[in-house]
């Protein structure tokens, strides 16, 4: 094999295996290892049909000391369960979860980038519905499966300000609706969207609130968070997916001395932050650099260079995922 890890695209890269378990007659079987990247199911199952689906990303990571290190999986776990809940799949247990991403990451070792690459191993859990209905209800059967993959830094710029779209043509999720559990239906819903912000030249959009479209939702696929006068504001509404790496953020900046508010955010309020940035696993922060209203063209400018909070944020949380700084909000495990 023959990786040539400093130039890896944030993509999928076959490795040697996934994991898998079904859950049948009300009950989860035993933890499958499999070599093939295709899974069989019924035409009538209800993920394809109606959307029972439901997903985790995370990322392993390879430190100085040659040990391989998870970032927080139980949030991850607890987070696919609450997904499964608000789409009555059901619920994998965190034992469960646990084994799999131990197995599939020990199984896949040769596949983990090394120390000071930049790169991770990817870890994606899916869980979706099997069972066939044509009626609309949620299936009897359900497939967990896990596979990893390499992948590079998510903006091949690296930790440079990326731009964003801000509009009130489409919305991501429902106020009441699926956007606080990571489906893949909300993803489907943001496609567009994001075709849009890519044509005219943006890294993605910033999406407002779909009832008022007055406050910050979500950023693209990431949670959004401003920073003003030494406090970190992270957007505070039911449709955002809550993101590990956002509690995580927040967490450090009260660590390094900062107030902290999760609170709604005015997009009339986006002219007096500092900093502001979007934040997720794949790329921890991507600084943004400006934010343009696509309807009136205002635009709202933060500078060219990444401030100079994210720049820590981003580097601390950085060096706490790869064991080069101490752990001690006891986030990280070790894959023995
Ligand atoms: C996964 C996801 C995030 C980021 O969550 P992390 O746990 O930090 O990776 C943010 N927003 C949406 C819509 C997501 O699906």
């Amino acid at each position: 094999m023959d990786i040539d890890w400093k130039s890896l695209p944030f993509g999928y890269i076959k490795t040697d295996y996934n994991v898998r378990t079904y859950f049948r007659d009300g009950k989860w079987g035993s933890l499958e290892l499999s070599s093939s990247e295709h899974v069989d199911i019924h035409i009538a199952a209800t993920s394809l049909h109606y959307g029972q689906e439901a997903f985790e990303g995370m990322k392993a990571f390879m430190g100085k000391d040659g040990k391989i290190r998870l970032f927080r999986w139980e949030e991850n776990a607890k987070r696919m369960q609450m997904s499964a809940r608000g789409i009555l799949m059901a619920e994998v247990p965190i034992e469960v979860f646990k084994k799999a991403i131990l197995k599939v990451v020990r199984m896949n070792k040769r596949f983990v980038p090394p120390y000071g690459s930049g790169a991770s191993l990817y870890i994606r859990p899916v869980l979706f519905g099997t069972g066939a209905e044509v009626g609309v209800k949620p299936a009897d059967e359900y497939l967990f499966m896990v596979f990893v993959t390499p992948v590079g830094p998510y903006f091949k710029e690296g930790f440079r300000p990326v731009k964003m779209l801000l509009t009130k043509e489409f919305d991501r999720a429902a106020p009441q609706g699926t956007g606080r559990f990571k489906v893949g239906g909300n993803y489907a819903a943001s496609l567009t969207s994001m075709k849009k912000a890519h044509e005219k030249g943006f890294a993605n959009v910033l999406f407002l609130d779909s009832k008022e479209k007055k406050y910050i939702d979500e950023c693209g696929p990431a949670n959004f968070f401003g920073i003003k006068n030494n406090t970190y504001i992270t957007p505070k509404s039911d449709s955002i997916l809550p993101s590990i790496t956002n509690m995580s953020l927040i967490t450090l900046a009260e660590d390094m001395g900062l107030k902290t508010e999760r609170r709604p955010v005015e997009e009339s309020e986006l002219g007096t932050f500092e900093e502001v940035g979007a934040c997720g696993t794949a790329a921890v922060i991507s600084p943004i650099g400006q934010i343009v209203d696509d309807e009136t063209g205002k635009e709202f400018n933060y500078g060219t260079e990444p401030g100079p909070i994210s720049t820590k944020l981003y580097n601390k949380l950085i060096a706490i995922q790869t064991g080069d700084e101490e752990d001690k909000f006891g986030w990280v495990e070790v894959v023995e």
